[in-house]
This record gives structure tokens, sequence and C-alpha cells, in this order.
């Protein structure tokens, strides 16, 4: 709460009397707080692999290049390294494309059993990897909605992938769709992965937080995949929600509007 006050002036009278405005300037410190998280996270995350190809250009220089295998190593952690910057710009952007609303929705009739089908199909490969089983069951009756599929599909890609990542190989993992109701569809991920602990539940879509930084880096993460699910989910006039269980699994929920609510193009 700021409290300013006033004096009021009469004409030769001095003053007569004193206005106090009471300003509510919690939520405003809150997003300036929230703001000057980000600008550092952002340079946090950016100095990070940039001091790391830094040190390794540096190590070629003085003689790595000379040794074959060595060199070839470092070229390939500069290369790592460079390809995690373009990632996290590139969500980067994103967001801010979608916090500024100019992520106009391309809606078009979807195929629901189709999508997951195919983001399952997208995955094969990195989940036989892993040995990790996968299925997709749609409850009978549904069939299209109406969503801007690339922006969906992208949101369904960081739920699988993050499926795979958090979970240990011989796991499973479920995509489902249900309808909630006349008007809503729930499609959720499930897994049968490391889970999440409690008291991290209620920051998880937050950006750049991660329950193990150390973990989510080396799995390639940038720590902003489910910030960007919400964002995109939200501009459909849908919801996103997580639920978790440690050492047991994960399950995320997306509720969308089957009929076009929200931002449409
Ligand atoms: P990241 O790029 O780190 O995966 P996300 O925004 O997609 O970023 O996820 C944020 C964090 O939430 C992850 O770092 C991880 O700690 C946790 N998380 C997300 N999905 C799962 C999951 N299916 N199982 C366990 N932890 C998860």
């Amino acid at each position: 709460m700021r409290v300013t006050f006033t004096p009021i002036h009469k004409r030769d009278k001095g003053i007569s009397g004193t206005i106090a405005v009471l300003q509510d300037v919690t939520e405003q410190e809150r997003l300036e707080q929230s703001r000057r998280e980000f600008v550092a996270n952002v340079s946090h995350e950016l100095r990070t692999p940039l001091t790391t190809i830094k040190s390794y250009a540096e190590a070629l220089n003085d003689g790595a290049l000379d040794e074959r295998e060595l060199g070839q190593r470092f070229v390939g952690v500069i290369r790592n390294e460079t390809e995690r910057m373009i990632r996290l710009v590139t969500d980067l952007l994103h967001l801010s494309r979608l916090d500024s609303n100019q992520a106009t929705l391309r809606r078009q009739q979807t195929n629901v059993p189709e999508m997951l089908e195919e983001v399952a199909d997208r995955f094969s490969f990195q989940m036989r990897k892993k040995a990790i089983r996968a299925g997709v069951r749609v409850e009978d009756g549904i069939t299209s909605i109406w969503l801007d599929r690339d922006q969906i599909d992208q949101v369904l890609d960081n739920l699988v992938s993050n499926a795979i990542k958090y979970t240990l190989d011989g796991g499973r993992i479920e995509i489902m769709a249900r309808k909630t109701d006349a008007n809503n569809i729930a499609i959720s991920v499930r897994d049968t992965g490391i889970g999440i602990p409690k008291k991290d539940l209620s920051r998880i879509f937050d950006r750049f937080y991660r329950v193990d930084k150390a973990r989510s880096r080396n799995m390639g993460g940038t720590g902003l995949g489910l910030s960007i699910a919400r964002e995109i989910v939200k501009a459909h006039g849908g919801t996103i929600a997580l639920d978790s269980e440690l050492n047991e699994g994960t399950t995320v929920t997306v509720m969308l509007p089957i009929q076009a609510g929200g931002e449409s193009a």
C-alpha cells in the first residue's frame, strides 16, 4: 500500500487541509518483481552456454585443435551449446508473440484420434530407445474439434517429450482423450515417471521453473515448455493442469472447448 499526502492550499489562508491517497501497489510490485526475475533468468540462461562456448573455443585455440579427437569433441560441445541457445531464443520469441497476442490462431477442423495417433508416431523412435510402451485411448464419440493444429501439436509435443524425458526405461505413457461435458474435451498425457514433489507443483508452469535444473539442462530442456503450452491452451479458451505423485508418475490434462472459444483467427 502506498500513501501520498497532498496539502490543500487556500488563498491567503495557508494550508486548510490534506488529501490522502491510498494506492494498492502490491499487484504492480508483483509484476515488476516477476519482470526482473524473468530478465535475470534469460541473462543467466544465455550466459551459461556462452561461457562454455568461449572456454572451449579458447582451448581449441590453445592447442586442442592439433589433437584430432579432442578437437572434434570440443567442436561437438560448442555445437550443442549453440543449439541450446537457438532453442532458447526460439522459445522466447514464441512466448513473446503469445504474450503480445500477435500469435493469431489458425483454427481448422481437426480429427482428434488422428492427431493423437500422429503425436505418438512422432515419438515412437525415442520411446523405443527407452523401451517405453505407449498407448492412445480415445473415448467413443470424439471426432473433430476446431483448433490451431500447429500450436496444439506443439503443446502435445512438449507434454510427450517431457513424459519421455522424465520416465525411466521400461515405463509407460498413455495419451488419452475424453469428453468432460457437452462443451469440452480433456486430452491427457500420463506417464509412470519420476513425478514431481508436492512443493514444486504450484510453480511448475512458471517460466524457467524446473525441479532439477541440471537434469533438465542435460536433457536439453529450456524450462519454457510448460509455460508455452499454457499460453497456447489459454489462447484456445482452454485450461491446463498437472497432477503428479513423486516416483509414481505425472498426468498433464489439457481442457479444450469443442466449439471455438477464446481468441480466434
Ligand atoms: P523443461 O524444458 O525443463 O522440460 P518444462 O517447462 O517443459 O521445462 O517443464 C518444467 C519442469 O517440470 C521440468 O524441468 C521438470 O522438472 C518438470 N516436469 C515437466 N513434465 C514432467 C513430467 N512428465 N514428469 C516429471 N517432471 C516433469
